[in-house]
């Protein structure tokens, strides 16, 4: 059971802003998200795209703004809690008890949803019985690529994760590319290197083919893929992989009883808060008139949303509005020394 003073869901650019705007009032935060890293829609989406219109950053990149906003927050010493989402939220003796996906319990006085368009997740295969072999031969990711040494593995997609992996995978396993489609989707040279590959014998193509149904006890024996015109045929595999992009869910938040607005969350401008007091909701995800879905109308809400924190986190403290140009007590939460 992990106490803290704010649990905030979400590690996209708002979330972590929103840690930054707690920390240097005093108040500690645990952050959640359901991708295996940390940057939201700036990494899952866009890494290399610039952006313009940070404030008083003339351009970066997804990616860069999520290593300068990590940087910002380092004093904090955040953990981070990724590959989970949060799931169920009750309340317990005047806290938030939240649990994720893996069973994690927070206790929280306060919680921050940053949760942009809602948690990203794998599109699925959508066959029969398929998810009883879900991370047991069926997989939509991959964390260790050794696991799949020797085996015979079938991939399918057409896009990039489909193509590169299908690239790395041949050489240390035996590999079939199965695409519903003749062309590729993913990059010229990577749909190049994987047709060379197969011209040298070194994995096996099929399209326009889908997965048709899965043959196995407790695991996968076979799968049979069926063609545009029917034709069945069964291919022996040991693993199947599901590279067919990514969607976004707004999940289990849709039942904790808040008011909905089109999938997203209405808020009080001043504080942030939601219909629920001490849950709070930031960045693409909240809504109120005028709402801007960018980054920095999120820095805003967060900044806010921190403040309206320290009152329920600490009750009998006086919050005073400080600068970090002066503050002491705030340039000592950054770990900034004093010069003489
Ligand atoms: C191609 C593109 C270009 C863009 N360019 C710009 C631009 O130039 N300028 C600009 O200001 N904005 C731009 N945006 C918009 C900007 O990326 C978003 O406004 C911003 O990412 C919102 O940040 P966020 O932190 O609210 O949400 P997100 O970045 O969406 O992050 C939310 C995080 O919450 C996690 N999450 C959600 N639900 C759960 C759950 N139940 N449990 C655990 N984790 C959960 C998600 O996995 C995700 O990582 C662009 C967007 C796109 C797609």
């Amino acid at each position: 059971m992990i106490k803290t003073d704010v649990l905030v869901i979400g590690a996209g650019p708002v979330g972590l802003f929103a840690v930054h705007q707690l920390g240097i009032i005093g108040l500690k935060a645990e952050v959640v998200d359901n991708l295996d890293k940390i940057g939201g829609q700036c990494i899952e989406l866009y890494p290399d795209k610039p952006i313009y219109d940070i404030p008083a950053v003339p351009e970066c990149t997804g990616e860069t703004l999520t290593k300068s906003l990590l940087e910002q927050i380092k004093p904090f010493k955040t953990n981070f809690h990724l590959s989970e989402r949060v799931q169920a939220i009750s309340k317990e003796e005047g806290n938030w008890k939240i649990t994720t996906s893996k069973n994690k319990i927070f206790i929280a006085p306060n919680v921050i949803i940053a949760g942009g368009v809602g948690s990203f997740e794998p599109r699925k295969f959508l066959i029969k019985d398929i998810e009883k072999f879900e991370n047991k031969g069926v997989f939509y990711s991959i964390k260790d690529k050794n696991y799949f040494k020797n085996k015979k593995i079938c991939i399918f997609g057409g896009g990039d994760s489909a193509l590169d992996w299908a690239i790395e995978l041949s050489k240390i396993s035996e590999v079939v590319l199965v695409h519903r489609r003749n062309e590729f989707r993913g990059a010229e040279h990577s749909s190049e290197t994987v047709k060379k590959l197969e011209k040298e014998g070194k994995l096996k193509i099929k399209t326009p083919f889908q997965i048709n149904s899965i043959e196995g006890k407790d695991k996968i024996s076979a799968i049979t893929i069926k063609s545009e015109d029917g034709k069945i045929e069964k291919v022996v595999t040991d693993c199947v992989l599901g590279f067919f992009g990514l969607i976004m869910k707004l999940g289990p938040i849709a039942e904790w009883g808040l008011n909905l607005e089109k999938k997203t969350i209405p808020v009080n401008t001043g504080t942030f808060q939601t219909n629920k007091e001490g849950i709070f909701a930031i960045g693409d995800i909240c809504t109120y008139p005028g709402k801007l879905k960018l980054i920095l109308s999120g820095f805003h809400e967060g900044a806010l949303a921190a403040r309206a924190c320290f009152k329920i986190a600490k009750p009998n403290a006086t919050y005073r509005f400080e600068y970090t140009t002066t503050s002491t007590s705030m340039q000592e939460r950054l770990g900034i020394k004093k010069s003489d």
